[in-house]
């Protein structure tokens, strides 16, 4: 296979007017698919369900995106097995070959990006920007996965010793149960599908129950470059009545999750039971929450840390584990820091995502109930300093708000909301801040704006978080570029995206023959 070198997805860039009619027209023929129905697909066979889920526009509530078929305990076992009979040819078919469905699937992503892009504002209320970018991420994983599957197939280096033959191969591990979350539900969903099926492993793939449309519109597109069938079997569902039941089947080999700490713990505990029939300890990759924070030193460009502060905390309404929900100013600073924080929060426009509005709504009726109530906490906590307040508008609308004087260790300053708020906290010293930042149980992403080098590289060694940026936003890691995952509770650091994402999924055989 003759390949170019990865390189990322570039952005589309909005203000070009053909990119802006591009995207009108695809939200306009998206627009005429909303409200079907969507089956199940396990062992390539379209099962639809009497009982339906109802995927809604969180902006527009009485849009229905789609009805969604609804697995069962029944339904779930087909799909595991269907995927354990799968991996029995799967798992030998050749790795480029299993690489090649990715990039094909890749170049038709990557045609139809628009439409793409429209099912992810109406499904999740992303706007353009933000769903470009998971499009642009889905084509990266795609790509970048396809590439790195190619590389573990090649010889692996082995201290060579005369008279014998030694190899050294990554093979798959079996039936991969692959729970998503809906924030990313395009790239996040499929780069872990896709990692785990291009390394020989057959997927039974729970999509989160809020994006559950745009999953399907991915497994289609499988379907359609050919991919066999059984080795994507799709169950969307409630995880709360099936994950237990696909978590804890004897036959799943491994749980690939991304989404909240207290179920990531859940899966996590119940993994390490073995069942009646089992014979192998399963393995966990799990990308849990954050609480991300940005540290503004004394020496900083106040203006670039203020516009990347307002940035990482409310790029798609602070629904990203990267978000970063926590600003730590040094006290010499603080005032004119939180003066820009503030200007430029408010600034920014509620409204729908149809029509590429800076923020728009929560993602759900619960997301909404639980942010407003931090909100209410951070009144306590903090002074309110910009929204605090929902947003008008038929959905989940929520002004992004902002809370000064926070003390480190309140509430809103140690726990994930998920929503558009931020803490402004103030330390006395860059010492001080560091010990703020890392006063959390999580340890995601975190950024430093300094131009001070020593603080720089004592931030380097300090800062206890998987993805630390200096001088730029907490948001927006890039595939290959930056290999994301974080520390404690914030997961397993798996790296998504890096080169050592692909052997989470692979086991290696060593086989030496004697001459
Ligand atoms: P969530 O509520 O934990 O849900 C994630 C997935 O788990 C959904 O598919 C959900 O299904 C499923 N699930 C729920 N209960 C389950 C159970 N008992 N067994 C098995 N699966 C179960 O998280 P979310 O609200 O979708 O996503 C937001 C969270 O994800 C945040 O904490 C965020 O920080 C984290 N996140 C982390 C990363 C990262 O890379 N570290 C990236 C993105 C998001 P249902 O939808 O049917 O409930
Ligand atoms: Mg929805």
């Amino acid at each position: 296979m003759t390949l170019v070198q990865f390189r990322n997805e570039p952005f589309t860039d909005f203000t070009q007017e053909d990119n802006r009619q591009a995207m009108l027209q695809s939200l306009e023929r998206v627009g005429q698919q909303l409200g079907r129905t969507y089956p199940l697909v396990i062992n390539g066979e379209r099962i639809t369900t009497e009982k339906l889920g109802t995927s809604i526009n969180p902006g527009n509530v009485d849009q229905v995106i789609g009805l969604m078929s609804q697995a069962d305990e029944a339904l779930a076992e087909q799909a595991i097995a269907s995927a354990d009979a799968a991996f029995k040819t799967w798992a030998y078919v050749s790795p480029d070959t299993r690489a090649g469905y990715l990039f094909k699937a890749a170049a038709v992503m990557r045609r139809r990006k628009f439409d793409y892009c429209a099912w992810l504002v109406y499904e999740v209320g992303k706007n353009w920007a933000e769903a470009d970018a998971d499009v642009a991420e889905a084509i990266d994983f795609l790509e970048f996965y396809g590439r790195e599957m190619l590389r573990l197939s090649g010889p692996q280096p082995l201290t060579p010793l005369p008279g014998e033959d030694n190899r050294l191969t990554y093979i798959p591990l079996g039936v991969g149960v692959v729970i998503p979350p809906w924030n990313f539900p395009l790239a996040i969903m499929a780069g872990m599908t896709c990692a785990a099926l291009v390394a020989g492993n057959t997927v039974v793939l729970k999509p989160a129950s809020a994006s559950p449309v745009i999953a399907a519109k991915f497994v289609e597109l499988m379907e359609e470059v050919g991919l066999p069938a059984g080795v994507i079997n799709f169950i969307p569902g409630s995880g709360s009545e099936i994950g237990d039941y696909i978590v804890d089947h004897p036959r799943t080999r491994f749980v690939s999750f991304t989404g909240s700490r207290d179920v990531g713990l859940r899966i996590n505990e119940r993994i390490a039971k073995t069942q009646p029939g089992q014979i192998w300890m399963k393995r966990f990759i799990a990308e849990m929450g954050g609480k991300d924070g940005i540290v503004v030193d004394k020496s900083a460009n106040l203006e670039e840390a203020a516009a990347a502060i307002v940035q990482s905390a409310f790029g798609f309404q602070g629904q990203k584990c990267s978000a970063g929900s926590r600003a730590i100013i040094h006290q010499d600073v603080y005032d004119d820091v939180l003066e820009l924080i503030i200007a430029k929060t408010k600034l920014l426009q509620v409204g729908a995502a149809d029509k590429n509005a800076a923020i728009g709504p929560v993602i759900d009726t619960n997301a909404y109930g639980k942010i407003r109530e931090y909100i209410e906490i951070g009144k306590s906590e903090g002074r309110l300093v910009a929204g605090g307040d929902i947003a008008e508008g038929n959905g989940y609308f929520i002004q992004p708000t902002v809370f000064a004087d926070v003390s480190p260790t309140a509430r809103i300053m140690l726990e994930e909301i998920f929503g558009p708020v931020l803490a402004v906290c103030k330390a006395d010293s860059f010492e001080h801040a560091l010990d703020i930042f890392n006063n959390t149980e999580y340890g995601l992403t975190g950024a430093v704006f300094s131009h001070d080098r020593e603080h720089l590289e004592n931030a380097r060694q300090r800062m206890h978080c998987g993805n630390l940026y200096f001088n730029r936003k907490c948001t927006g890691a890039l595939v290959g570029v930056h290999p994301f995952g974080g520390f404690n509770m914030s997961g397993t650091d798996s790296k998504a995206g890096g080169r050592d994402y692909l052997l989470l999924f692979t086991q290696a055989k060593l086989v030496s023959e004697k001459w």
